[in-house]
């Protein structure tokens, strides 16, 4: 006998369900016992996103892959929609950077690479202790994304302070956004440098960092120019000063903390 709508209770949090989902926690009404069923929907909804399973009519929600399809291809759209509240569309940024920084991790690990990034391009050239923090970021290439975020931010949010009020943690969420993109390409571009036979320690590595820094320098100005409705020329030199500011304020911490920790190891 099928239960009546004021028996069905959401086994979540108690309330009563009288349509598909639960209207107090949003949790989907129905069977709640483990199967391999339930494995590939959540695996679908992560990867893809669940607007298959939703309510005729409901809003499709994007997983991680559609998530950063759409960033790649509509990057002043995907953020100006989240920004303006289209918040449970896409997968919240922070989330889709460790997804992207695991996912990219395991198939390096699984290929035997290494992540060329660029960044250590120059590295014979500085001390040890600096070579040994960029041998710690190599390793652990979330931080490098996450590295510039911050002072990014902090810099856009004041370059930009008479043209658009933005807040700080606006430009933040737009830089984590970003730093996916970076992981992504930094990835994409190891691999095609191993899978093209080039010495990862020659060249490429060069050319690796300025393909990544230009890349992420015109999705920079796209975004800016389109939320902020300014054109191009101011779009690109706010950018371009941005990005300096950003890179003295993470240079100037980084030395700070060199020094520190040298002082710290003479004691
Ligand atoms: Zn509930």
């Amino acid at each position: 006998m099928k239960e009546k709508p004021s028996e069905r209770l959401c086994r979540n949090c108690g309330s009563p369900v009288g349509e598909r989902y639960c209207p107090r926690c949003g949790q989907e009404y129905g069977s709640t016992r483990i199967t391999w069923r339930t494995l590939y929907d959540e695996m679908v909804s992560l990867l893809i996103g669940d607007s298959l399973f939703s309510e005729t009519g409901a809003i499709p929600r994007y997983g991680m892959l559609q998530t950063l399809w759409r960033f790649v291809r509509h990057p002043a759209v995907t953020v100006g929609e989240f920004i303006a509240g289209k918040q449970r569309k896409y997968v919240p940024p922070l989330t889709l950077l460790l997804l992207v920084c695991t996912l990219c991790l395991l198939t390096l690990t699984g290929l035997g690479y290494e992540l060329l990034d660029g960044s250590a391009a120059a590295e014979e050239e500085i001390d040890t202790m600096i070579f040994s923090l960029f041998g710690f970021m190599n390793s652990h290439i979330e931080i490098i994304a996450l590295l510039n975020v911050p002072w990014l931010a902090l810099a856009y949010r004041w370059v930009f302070r008479s043209r658009s009020q933005l807040r700080y943690m606006e430009y933040f969420y737009i830089g984590l956004y970003l730093a996916s993109l970076h992981i992504l390409l930094a990835t994409l571009l190891t691999i095609l440098t191993h899978a093209c036979g080039f010495d990862p320690d020659g060249m490429p590595q060069f050319w690796l960092g300025r393909i990544i820094t230009v890349t992420l320098c015109v999705y920079n100005v796209v975004i800016i120019r389109n939320l902020l409705k300014i054109d191009w020329t101011r779009s690109l030199a706010g950018c371009l000063l941005g990005q300096l500011i950003a890179a003295v304020l993470s240079l100037t911490v980084i030395s700070l903390i060199v020094t520190v920790w040298e002082i710290a190891a003479e004691i």
